[in-house]
């Protein structure tokens, strides 16, 4: 796949809706995604002429989302550069397409990864490990021993890829623990979404959303409505 391909495939996922105009897509092209890259500065002069910005940063505050593509670009830069990656993918372009087919979720409880950051930057969860408190998807390797190819590798939320380690097997994980990850992000999300989880009652079984714990459905409303079926609904029936 081209370089030019893959960043209109990065871009359209990371940053929907937003215009890149050509002179932008080639910065980004020529520094975050070719190999090997071009400065920052050689690409501002030649896109634009020497004289339109006077340094780098003020290239960037003209170019909100450039810079944020780029610093996007660079973590995703950072994640390949490790030996077995590189050998691995082969390119960054390779890599990139990799992640775009990733669709930012996690292969197991298929929790989004904004949800995930925005999880840890409210500090609903909260870690001392760096590489984990950003939220961001990791990469996971289904067959653990196995290598780093595009084959052998998925994004994985940081509670999946850590509960699953070296230990469980792909398919047992996704047998045995990733309704009850999805559970929890599902608990999650509603405290993002500002659901008061200690006082809210699940509708259908009358415990409070913390207590109730069976795969809760939301309804978009406030208050009582956000949980509106549970799987103690048969059995809430029956008691009535
Ligand atoms: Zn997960």
């Amino acid at each position: 796949m081209e370089n030019t391909t893959v960043l209109e495939k990065f871009l359209g996922l990371e940053f929907p809706g937003r215009k890149f105009n050509k002179e932008q897509f080639d910065f980004l092209l020529g520094y975050s995604i070719k190999e090997p890259r071009d400065t920052e500065r050689t690409l501002i002069d030649r896109l634009y002429g020497k004289s339109v910005f006077k340094s780098v940063d003020d290239f960037y505050q003209n170019n909100r989302d450039v810079e944020l593509a780029k610093i996007r670009l660079q973590g995703l830069r950072n994640k390949y550069s490790t030996p077995a990656r590189r050998n691995g993918f082969r390119s960054f372009k390779n890599f990139v397409d990799w992640w775009c087919n990733q669709e930012g979720k996690c292969c197991y409880c298929e929790v989004d990864e904004k949800v995930s950051m925005a999880a840890f930057e409210k500090e609903h969860i909260t870690s001392k490990k760096t590489a984990w408190k950003n939220g961001i998807l990791q990469i996971e390797r289904e067959n653990a021993g196995g290598e780093y190819i595009p084959e052998n590798c998925k994004l994985a939320c940081v509670l999946c890829n850590n509960a699953k380690s070296d230990m469980i097997s792909a398919v047992d994980f996704e047998k045995f623990f990733a309704d009850a990850t999805k559970n929890y992000w599902d608990f999650i999300k509603a405290k993002l979404d500002g659901v008061d989880t200690k006082i809210n009652l699940c509708d259908t079984c009358v415990h409070t959303f913390a207590e109730c714990d069976s795969n809760p459905k939301f309804g978009d409303g406030i208050g009582n409505d956000n949980v509106y079926e549970c799987d103690k609904y048969e059995e809430a029936l029956i008691h009535k």
